[in-house]
Formats: C-alpha cells, structure tokens, sequence
C-alpha cells in the first residue's frame, strides 16, 4: 500500500467560542486568525532576518546540528536543535505551540534559500564562458552538480538572474546567495502542522463535515492566557476528498477577507508496480495540442517482445484555452508595467506634492487589478492541468491500461517555434504532470515518465529519420506539424508518432525503471527504443458470420428454409480485410467532434430569433429586443476539444478472433 496526499481547500464561516459557547461571526472570526497570522508572521520574519547570511545558510545546508547529530526532517524541530527559535514580543503571551508554528515557515522559507543557494553555487563553479549559452560539454558540467530533476526552466531562471546582477555590477558575480537576494517576505499564513492538540484538533464528523478547533488570540497583542479561547469551527468537506481519507492538521490563511482552511487529506492506495506492465498509454506533449496519445500493447511473439498500437490518435486539443490564457499574459504584463511606472513616479514625488493622492489612489486600482488578473491565469490553469489529467486517467483505464508514460520535464528541450499558442502549453504542463501522478494513483495506475529526448525525431514503424512537414500535401517543404517517413512511407501527425515512440520507450525498458526515494515517482533512467506495429482492433462480427456459427439445427426454420440466403462472405480469403491500419494518410485525422464535459446547468445558448412574418405585432417587437444575442459566452468547456472515451476491446497478435467451430466445412 502507498500513501496518497493532496490538499482540499475550504472555508470556515463561523465558530463557537469554546469557553461561554457564544456564536463568533464571520467578521470576527476572520479578525481572530488575522491576529494569529500577524503573530506567527511577525515571528518568522524576525528568525528569518537574523539568518540571513551565507554562514547560518552553510550551517542549514550541512544538515547536522552542533552536537554533531543529523537535524531533525521537521523544520521547526531542526531550528531548535540549532539554537535559532522564534522569540515572542515584549510583552505579548504567546504559547510555545505558536511559537513552533512561527519556526515552521521561517524553517520553509530557510530551507528553500538553502536549495537556491546549491543551485547558484553550482551554477556558479560552471560558469560557462558565453553567459548566454552553454555548450554541450558546459551543461554535462552543470548537471553533474546540481541535485538530481532539476528542471531545464530553473537553471535558465537562475542563470539569468545572476547575468542580471552581473550586468549591474559591472561584471561581478556575487558571493552568496545573501548578496544576490533579500531576506524572502514571510506570507501571513498559520502553519498549524507543527503544533499539537493543546493549539489544534480537526476531527471528521460525517462524511461532508470536520470539525476544526483552534486556538485563536481575541486581540492583536494578547499579555495573557485568558486572552486565547478555543474556537470550534464546522467545515464542509469537499466532495472529492474520499470518506475513508485521514484528514490532517491544516493551514488557515486570509482571502479576501474570508478565512481558508488549506486542509491535506491521506488516503492509502494500493501501490502501483513500476515494472511487469502489457497495456500501457503513451502521452505526448503536443506542439499542435496539449496532450496527445496512444495505447500500446507488449505481444510477446515467437520472434521476441514487440510494441503494437491500434492506431487510434487520442488528442487533448485546448488551443481556445491557451489562446486565452496568451491574452491574459499580455494584460498582466501590461498591468505589471503601468503598475510598476507609477511606483517609479511615486518614489521621485516630494511627500506633500499635490499630484500624490491620485497617484496612489491609481496606484493601487493597478495592483487590484493585477491581483485579478494573476487570478485568473492561476484558475484556469488549474482547471486545464486537472481536465487534461483527469481525461488521460481515464482513457488509460477505460483501454485498459495499467501504467501511464510520459516524457520527463526535466530532459525535455524547447522545441519547435515557441510562440503564440504551443509556448503556454509548457507552463501547464507541471501541473498537468502532478494532477495525472494524482488520479493515476487514486485508480491504482502507475505514473512513469521516459526520456523525452529524440521522440518525435525517428519513425516510430522503422526507425529511420523522419521529414516534418506543414501539412500532408505539401510534403516537400519543410515544417512542423507532419510526419513523413521517408523510409517506409508513414504519414502520419508529429505528435501522434511521437506518442507512439514514447510508449515503446516505456514498455520496452521497465527493467530499468528507478524510484525516487523520497517521492515514490517512478522514472525511466535508459532509453530503449523500439518499432511500434500497427494492428487493427477485431470486428465484432457481421451477422451473418454469428448465424453461421451456430450450428444448423439451431437456426430458426424460417432462415434455414433460404439456402443461400446468409452465406457469410467475411470469412472467405477473398473478402477478409487486412488487419493492418494504414500507415499512409492523405489528410489528417478528422477533429473528434465531442467536446468535453460540460457543467451541469449550463446548456449552451442559443441565437434569439425571432420570425417575423410580413407585418403584424412581431414587426414592433423587433427595435425592442435588440439585436439578436450573441450565444458565444467564453467558457472553459466549449474551449476544449477530446477524443471520447471508449471501452475496446482486446487487439494485436494472439487476438485474432477464433473461427467458429460450428461453420460448415465449405465456408471455412
Ligand atoms: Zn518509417
């Protein structure tokens, strides 16, 4: 069995102070965890700043503490160990328990400092003598000492955030982390997890309900124990967190004025074995669309073990998505720059110039504004990353598959034009990763990922180079979306044979996957490539082959009495189709023309009209209703296009269905 966590997000709305049983509103309840997150705040901020040098981050990253013994995994644990624990204000009661829940984030934000600061120390020692670009032998140097899946987008951040320091320091790069950063903001959050049952219980009470209780401070600066009370708090359990899930001790923070409970919930799972899989789903990230993939199956045959494919594309197309969220990046840019040119003019007014108020009062419309937008990306793109998840999950298990492969972000490479459309994809793509490692899970589906090097580079059917091309009839010119192989002949969609080849890459190398200790995340560590055979699902059989099979005495009368009348043609050589699906396309595939899941309640809106006949009232009508409504509202699921999920049957070698036993000799 493993372990599956996740977070679900709630909010509390009032509570019952424990003590006199009075009900807390709202307002005030939101009031209370506000003190509490100013507190804690107030605290890390304070264990933050005195570490802020590149000695205490040394000290933190060699893990072990000053009596020599390894530091303890839970951050406030280790801070303490270290002598670095959180100090409470003058005057201000505070409980140790808080005090832990302080040393907790200060122990986060020090702890993810420490990684950065390997990761510019390497970057650092191997720095390449073209800032701009790495050659091939400079980025081996660069892997080989950095921590193992690091991502290609973080060492380029990092990277150009030290060329920016380097290009306003004249040339020099600094010293330590501590020069290149400021001390991180601490976020006004209450991490309760690092507290016990004398600050916070939560308790299920029925399958939809917890029951939170918590200790809360009733003013902002509370001097005394009689200052804290307990608050019960009811919180409605979201629907997708399983009845048999564990609910944990979880995060209160402050949203727009409302309080939101960051609650993690576990669940145990049955494991999902790495290796020993025959029916996988490959998936692609696709430059034409967001995910693309294919079913493979391993057929052991009297010649060896081989990869075969039904040659059905199932493609995940979110283009309307991503060009919105393409037009929102630019508002947000746009906000961002406005936003940060009155911030400039701000810094250069005098305090009493006239022009101050207004500045300000625009200022900060610009900061809302660029909150929301901010939002709004966020939103969406948890919404694209879980659809897309959710729909691969179960393709693979309505095909039957037991493992999922995708390509490996870290070894992924910029490909192709990145502009417009195809570019956004990658931002999702993260989530979309974590969101399928997720769902997989829940349905008892292992999660594997291949090197993505050189997938869509080869022909999946013989292994020779592939010609990509703009489109099927203009196979000479060179391009992007289509495949051509000119040594067998396939044509085919890029991202499709590049799925292809994923899941060979997948099946064929399950002796060498590697798990990842910490995380339980399967990958495969060798490429091992391999041709993908093509076969054709089984038919179901005509009628006539079905009458034929049984029996003569069990036909009814009526058709025995017709000789002749239902001779099956199917089985005979001269009619059987081939099993093989053409390589060969003149035209890609058409769009699959159901869309994804809609809602419940919202019924797309159809165009008012309205006949109107020669004359009459309906003419008089018309000048006040308007101009016929526009029923194309934005909305996410009309932006998504996926191919349905089915239940197939079985296909490939050793699938072929068996003749029937009762046809008569002359038909066989
Ligand atoms: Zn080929």
């Amino acid at each position: 069995m493993a372990a599956l966590t996740a977070t679900a997000t709630c909010t509390a709305f009032r509570a019952v102070a424990g003590a006199t049983g009075e009900l807390v509103p709202a307002w005030q309840l939101a009031e209370r965890v506000g003190f509490l997150a100013v507190l804690t705040q107030e605290l890390a901020t304070a264990v933050v700043a005195a570490r802020w040098n590149d000695g205490d981050l040394a000290t933190l990253s060699f893990g072990v503490g000053p009596d020599g013994r390894t530091l303890p995994a839970k951050g406030w644990m280790a801070l303490r160990r270290l002598g670095w624990a959180a100090a409470a204000p003058e005057g201000v009661h505070v409980s140790d328990r808080v005090r832990r829940a302080a040393e907790e984030v200060a122990a986060r934000a020090l702890r993810s400092a420490v990684h950065r600061r390997a990761v510019m120390h390497a970057i650092l020692e191997s720095w390449p003598a073209d800032p701009w670009r790495r050659t091939d032998a400079e980025s081996a140097a660069l892997r080989k000492r950095l921590p193992q899946g690091m991502s290609t987008a973080e060492i380029r951040n990092r990277t150009r955030q030290l060329n920016a320091f380097r290009i306003s320091h004249h040339g020099r790069l600094p010293a330590g982390l501590t020069e290149l950063e400021t001390a991180p903001r601490i976020p006004a959050l209450v991490a309760l997890a690092a507290a016990d049952k004398q600050l916070v219980t939560i308790q299920r009470i029925s399958p939809d309900t917890a029951m939170l209780r918590v200790r809360l401070p009733l003013t902002g600066r509370p001097t005394s124990p009689t200052q804290w009370a307990w608050h019960a708090i009811r919180l409605a359990v979201p629907e997708h967190v399983p009845a048999d899930a564990s609910l944990c001790v979880p995060t209160l923070r402050l949203v727009e004025g409302r309080v939101r409970v960051d609650l993690p919930w576990r669940l145990a799972v049955p494991s999902a074995p790495r290796a020993g899989h025959t029916v996988a789903l490959g998936l692609d990230w696709g430059v034409n669309t967001l995910l693309t993939g294919t079913v493979g199956k391993l057929a052991v045959t009297p010649a060896g073990s081989r990869v075969v494919t039904d040659g059905r594309m199932l493609r995940f197309a979110a283009t309307g998505v991503s060009a919105k969220l393409h037009r929102l990046r630019g508002h947000r840019q746009t906000i961002a720059t406005r936003r940060d040119h009155h911030a400039r003019l701000l810094d250069g007014l005098p305090e009493n110039a006239p022009d101050r108020a207004a500045l300000t009062a625009k200022h900060a419309v610009l900061e809302v504004q660029h909150e929301r937008v901010c939002d709004r990306i966020r939103h969406l793109n948890h919404a694209l990353a879980w659809a897309a998840a959710r729909w691969a999950v179960d393709q693979a298990s309505a095909l039957g598959a037991s493992v999922i492969y995708l390509e490996d972000l870290a070894t992924l490479e910029a490909r192709g034009r990145r502009t417009g459309n195809a570019r956004l994809s990658g931002q999702v793509r993260g989530s979309v990763v974590a969101a399928v490692r997720h769902l997989a899970a829940k349905a008892g589906i292992a999660t594997v990922t291949v090197p993505a090097r050189g997938t869509s580079k080869h022909c999946p059917r013989c292994g020779k180079p592939l010609h990509h091309a703009p489109a099927p009839d203009r196979t000479r010119e060179r391009g992007w979306r289509w495949a051509v192989c000119p040594g067998c002949g396939l044509a085919g969609d890029r991202d499709h044979a590049a799925a292809e080849r994923i899941v060979a890459r997948g099946l064929l190398a399950q002796s060498h996957v590697q798990t990842d200790p910490k995380t339980g995340q399967h990958a495969t560590v060798t490429t091992v490539d391999g041709n993908v055979a093509r076969a054709r699902r089984p038919k179901r059989p005509t009628r006539g082959a079905r009458r034929a099979s049984h029996p003569p005495t069990m036909r009814r009368p009526a058709a025995a009495a017709k000789p002749g009348r239902h001779r099956p043609t199917l089985n005979q050589p001269s009619s059987q189709p081939s099993r093989r699906v053409p390589d060969r396309r003149a035209v890609p595939a058409p769009a699959p023309l159901v869309a994804g899941k809609r809602p419940a309640g919202q019924v797309p809106q159809t165009r008012h009209r309205l006949a109107v006949a020669g004359s009459g009232p309906a003419r008089d009508l018309l000048p006040r209703l308007g101009p016929p409504r526009r029923g194309n509202r934005w909305g996410f699921h009309r932006q998504v296009t996926a191919t349905p999920i089915l239940r197939l049957g079985d296909f490939g070698p050793a699938t072929t269905r068996p003749r029937p036993s009762g046809t008569p000799e002359s038909f066989r």
